[in-house]
C-alpha cells in the first residue's frame, strides 16, 4: 500500500487535499486518477481512507472514506538523542532508520566531541517524511534544532525513563522494563563517544547507563539497536 501525505491544514472533513511534490508523486510516479482510492496520512497521527475526486494542476481533492487514529503508532513516544556526526550520510541513515521503526522525536546533540555542527534540517525533515510513508506511520517525527549536550541533560522535561548508551555499562537496554510508559528517552554518543564528564552529568540528572551489547556500535548502529530494543514489536 502506498501512503501519501498531506499537513492537518489539508484535511477539511469531509474532503482533504493533496499539494505540492505529493501531488506530483501522486499524478506522475504513481499515476493515480480520478475515482482511485488511496490513504493519506496526516503526520499528526491520523490515517485517511479516501478517494480521488478531482485533480487541478494545484491539488487533489479528495473524499474521505474512513478515518484510522493512530495507525502503525508505537504507544510509547521514543526520544533519540544522538551525538551529530561528521558524515552526513551517516546521520542520515540514523534520521531514515529510526523513523522507520517508531520514533517520535530526534535530538541532535552538540558534545565535546561532536565535530560536525551543521544541522540539515530541511534534508532530514524530507527524509523523515519518506520515511514515515515508507512504515505506514501516520505521526511525522520532529528532528529538534541542535542542542548543546549540558543544557538538554539538565532539561526538567525528560521522562521517567530516560537512558545513556555505554559500551562498559553493565545493564542491557533491551530486558528494560518499558511496558506502560508513555516516553522514553535514549542518549547515543558521537563518533568519539561521551566523555567522563558527561556521563557522570547524565548519571546525575537521572540516566541509566546501558549496554547495547559487547561489541561497539557505530553511533548510527547504536541509534537503530537503541530504537528497536525500546520499541520491540
Ligand atoms: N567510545 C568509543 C566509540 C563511541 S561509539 C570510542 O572510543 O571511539 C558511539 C556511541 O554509540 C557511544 O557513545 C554509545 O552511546 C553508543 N554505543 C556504541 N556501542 C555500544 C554498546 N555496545 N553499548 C552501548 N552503547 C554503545
Amino acid at each position: 500500500m502506498e501512503y501519501f501525505y498531506t499537513p492537518p491544514a489539508l484535511v477539511t472533513p469531509p474532503t482533504l487535499a493533496i499539494e505540492g511534490d505529493e501531488l506530483n508523486h501522486l499524478t506522475h510516479v504513481m499515476r493515480m486518477r480520478v475515482g482511485d482510492a488511496i490513504c493519506v496520512v496526516d503526520g499528526a497521527g491520523t490515517a485517511y481512507d479516501a478517494v480521488i475526486r478531482e485533480i487541478t494542476r494545484r491539488s487533489a481533492l479528495c473524499t474521505i472514506s474512513d478515518r484510522h487514529p493512530g495507525m502503525h503508532e508505537a504507544a510509547c513516544a521514543v526520544t533519540l538523542a544522538a551525538g551529530m556526526l561528521k558524515n552526513p550520510a551517516r546521520f542520515d541513515y540514523l534520521v531514515e532508520k529510526s523513523v522507520e521503526l517508531g520514533v517520535r522525536t530526534i535530538v541532535p546533540l552538540l558534545t565535546e566531541r561532536t565535530i560536525a555542527r551543521q544541522a540539515k534540517t530541511d534534508r532530514w525533515q524530507k527524509l523523515c517524511i519518506a520515511a514515515m510513508k515508507q512504515s505506514g506511520r501516520c505521526f511525522l517525527p520532529q528532528i529538534q534544532a541542535a542542542v548543546p549536550y549540558p543544557q538538554f541533560i539538565a532539561s526538567e522535561h525528560h521522562p521517567p525513563l530516560r537512558f545513556i548508551a555505554h559500551e562498559s555499562a553493565r545493564h542491557p537496554l533491551r530486558g528494560m522494563p518499558t511496558e506502560g510508559e508513555a516516553h522514553a528517552l535514549i542518549c547515543i554518543g558521537p563518533e568519539g563517544g561521551f566523555s567522563t564528564d558527561e556521563l557522570r552529568m547524565a548519571e546525575r540528572g537521572g540516566f541509566r547507563l546501558v549496554s547495547l551489547g559487547r561489541r561497539r556500535l557505530r553511533t548510527e548502529t547504536a541509534a537503530v539497536v537503541a530504537v528497536a530494543a525500546l520499541l520491540q514489536g
